[in-house]
């Protein structure tokens, strides 16, 4: 019962499939099993965007997938995935769910805990989240499978929650995320049937584990659309209880600025393609609480800086449990906020010793985003650029300058 689509219709571009999916998908179908493309991907090349990874959907089980490649590990508890490696790249296989949710162990919310019960395609169609991602193509014949309408929804730009709005967020709180990420990040509307439950559903987010949405608060903090999600967040009135920590940032008009201007370097960023670390992105979620503090510190008598380890301290010990912070992460944020003090001292040896810094260039960043902010005087970032791309004899005249 899917639409059928041929290449005249869908219009995907071949070329933007890669060569390792349809590896995949050709090794699936030759050993006798059903394989598609599906989801992000199906639906960014419908956009006419490249994919950024690829994910594939069979009926064949997790350990007959893992037979048929050289380098296959089946993972995940609550969602088991086959990830089969070629080199560097990464793709994910899935088994067709069934549909029913009616037996899946489920917490006293009603957030179903896990979901490994195989099923037909049409099944798990239903059970994917959006109509615009439970789409499935097959690279060989060139077809789309539409089994919800998803087609429509591309053409006029609408994000559509797959069956009944309540109860699917019931079952997985973490779709109140992605329904912002991609409404942000695909420039689409949300349907208002879907829309209409988010905000009495928000805080059942709650419930999730940390680790679960502090791995999708991150895609859409690294989306390239930010900002634009946090907008979309309050526009649907769900900026409080959602992203744990967005309450403390939303609620300081300076916070709010730093924050700001942090998101929009991230997405420019993003958007051309270079790196960003999420150390530097937390660390900039959570500076104003981390001021907060310092101050605090200070007024109790504590010197400067014992004082902002202090109240690094705090701020960490807060998020990470809330927030699942891993600790590479938690370093990293340590480290961008102890060197602003000693962005300070501009005499004496002090500038050439974090000139050797290796986390320089993010404390750098960092601080002209305080300047930026109104935080500090723009004066202080001026002065470290010139150092900074200064020659020695410029550097010694920089250093004797009054500031
Ligand atoms: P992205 O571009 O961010 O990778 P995506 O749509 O591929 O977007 P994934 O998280 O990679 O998102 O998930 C792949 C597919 O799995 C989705 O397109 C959707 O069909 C299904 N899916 C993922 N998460 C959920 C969920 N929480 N509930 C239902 N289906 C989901
Ligand atoms: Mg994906």
């Amino acid at each position: 019962k899917p639409v059928v689509l041929g290449p005249t219709e869908h219009k995907i571009d071949p070329k933007l499939v890669s060569s390792n999916a349809i590896r995949v998908t050709q090794s699936l179908q030759q050993a006798g099993f059903k394989a598609f493309l599906v989801g992000g991907a199906v639906r960014d090349l419908l956009l006419g965007i490249k994919p950024k990874d690829f994910d594939i959907a069979t009926n064949a089980t997790p350990e007959q997938v893992k037979k048929l490649f050289r380098r296959a590990f089946i993972i995940g508890r609550r969602f088991q995935i086959v990830h089969v490696m070629f080199g560097q790249d990464l793709l994910e296989v899935t088994t067709f769910r069934g549909a029913s949710m009616e037996e899946a162990p489920k917490d006293e919310h009603g957030r179903v805990l896990r979901d490994n019960t195989f099923g037909e395609q049409h099944e798990d169609a239903v059970r994917r989240d959006f109509t615009i991602n439970a789409m499935y193509y097959d690279p060989e014949t060139q077809t789309v499978l539409d089994y919800h309408g998803g087609m429509a929804d591309i053409r006029n730009k609408t994000l559509r929650i797959i069956g009944v709005p309540e109860a699917r967020f019931r079952e997985d709180p973490v779709r109140l995320l992605r329904v912002v990420r991609f409404a942000a990040k695909l420039g689409f509307t949300i349907d208002p049937a879907t829309s209409a439950p988010m905000k009495i559903m928000a805080p059942l987010i709650n419930n999730v584990p940390a680790a679960r949405v502090f791995d999708e608060m991150l895609k859409l903090l690294m989306s390239g659309q930010a900002l634009a999600c946090l907008q979309r967040l309050r526009k649907e009135g769900l900026h409080h209880g959602l992203l744990p920590l967005l309450d403390v940032v939303m609620e300081q008009p300076l916070g709010e600025k730093f924050v700001r201007l942090a998101l929009a370097s991230t997405d420019a960023r993003i958007q051309q393609g270079k790196p960003v670390s999420p150390g530097f992105l937390f660390a900039s979620l959570l500076w104003h609480q981390v001021l907060e503090k310092w101050a605090a510190y200070q007024a109790a008598g504590e010197a400067s800086i014992p004082a902002l380890h202090l109240a690094a301290d705090d701020v960490l010990d807060s998020q990470i449990e809330k927030l699942a912070l891993q600790r590479k992460i938690a370093s990293d944020m340590r480290d961008i906020w102890a060197m602003q003090p000693r962005f300070e001292r501009r005499t004496g040896k002090g500038p050439y010793k974090l000139l050797e810094n290796l986390r320089l260039r993010a404390g750098y960043d960092f601080m002209l985003l305080r300047c930026a902010s109104g935080e500090i005087d723009t004066e202080l970032g001026e002065w470290w650029t010139a150092f900074m791309e200064g020659d020695g004899p410029e550097r010694e005249v920089l250093l004797t300058q009054k500031p």
